[in-house]
């Protein structure tokens, strides 16, 4: 069953839910846009560019607790999972396959207790794409400026109302209920299926030049490309911006502390990543990716090689957040690019 909701009545459907749920939604704030728990249906922007975070990180936030651990009888460490009812709200296609991905990876044994019983309590709004929706993103690219699943509801603009694709039953008790929706009909899809054809007029430019299938093949052949890696390296600043904001990074250290009592304590989760200096560092103070090269070349063999062999897709969605966050202006577009290059060279 699909609906369509008038543009205007989307400030009452968002109050309805904010009746039920955590609302997070995209924001705007200082000329960019973040996704925050609102509590009012002004505050949020259905029409914005990528967020400085992406919304994953609803669903597995920086210094969650773990879990919690009693010194003087450590059978008695609980896992703590935390899952308040919350949905995310216009959500873009990439932000929403880099979900689905982490929705995998984090499945993996041992899973990540604590990411899918947040998940499980997620409901997720998808907003369509008609076109990019700034410079530096190659999600068009990697076919992820388009998500199939992973929405309970998805709004598509077809000109002064939404066409609502319902995925979910969740989805459908959204929308059921308060005579906000309407059932979709004929001029409807129409009008659905013009929004899609303009969509393909919008994306229309590939940031990277060639066969982006062979992307992960040209990158292994590129392995001791020093003339890549340690160019890049060289300018890396090591301050892991790119991975921090990054919507398929989850890597993670493990703190614990423990109260001034010395009877209990917590484990929490620190967002931690290979770009960092210390990340590899191990017991003894050997370092095993000890060059910024080596470190940048890992970053982004994780993303198009090692991710894909394990799960079949590219673990970019070509949000572009890294190449807008980084200040050494190092950009993934450009390392495809040469890489590609060096591919063509090579032939
Ligand atoms: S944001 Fe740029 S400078 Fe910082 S670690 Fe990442 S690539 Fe290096
Ligand atoms: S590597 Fe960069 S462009 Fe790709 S998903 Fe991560 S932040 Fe986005």
């Amino acid at each position: 069953m699909d609906v369509t909701i008038q543009s205007n009545d989307v400030d009452r459907f968002i109050r309805g839910l904010l009746l039920y749920y955590d609302v997070i939604a995209p924001v705007a704030r200082d000329g960019r846009f973040v996704f925050e728990r609102i509590d009012d249906p002004s505050m949020a922007s259905l029409k914005y560019d990528t967020t400085l975070l992406p919304p994953i990180k609803w669903i597995y936030p920086n210094n969650e607790i773990l879990l919690e651990f009693d010194l003087k009888d450590i059978t008695k460490t609980e896992v703590v999972a935390q899952s308040r009812k919350q949905v995310l709200t216009f959500v873009h296609p990439c932000d929403i396959n880099a979900i689905n991905l982490m929705d995998e990876v984090l499945a993996e044994e041992p899973s990540d207790v604590n990411y899918l019983t947040r998940r499980q309590s997620t409901l997720i709004i998808g907003y369509e794409c008609l076109g990019p929706c700034r410079e530096n993103i190659l999600c068009f690219d990697k076919g992820y400026h388009i998500a199939y699943r992973g929405f309970d509801l998805f709004f598509t603009d077809i000109g002064g109302r939404y066409y609502v694709h319902v995925a979910t039953d969740a989805g459908r008790a959204m929308v059921e209920g308060d005579g906000i929706f309407k059932k979709a009909a004929y001029d409807d899809w129409k009008d659905l299926m013009r929004a899609r054809a303009e969509r393909k007029k919008g994306f229309n430019k590939k940031a990277v030049e060639g066969d982006i299938g062979m992307l992960s093949h040209f990158l292994k052949e590129a392995y001791n490309a020093d003339e890549i890696w340690e160019a890049e390296g060289r300018k890396c600043l090591s301050c892991g911006a790119c991975i921090i904001v990054c919507p398929t990074c989850y890597c993670f250290d493990a703190v614990d502390e423990v109260c001034p009592d010395m009877e209990k304590g917590v484990r929490y989760r620190r967002w931690d990543g290979c770009q960092l200096r210390g990340f590899c560092k191990v017991a003894g103070g050997e370092n095993f990716r000890k060059s910024a090269a080596e470190r940048v070349r890992h970053r982004v063999f994780k993303k198009e090689v090692y991710l894909k062999k394990r799960f079949g897709r590219s673990g970019c969605v070509g949000c572009g957040r890294c190449i807008d966050s980084c200040i050494a202006k190092i950009s993934i577009i450009d390392i495809f690019n040469r890489v590609m290059e060096r591919a063509r060279r090579n032939v």
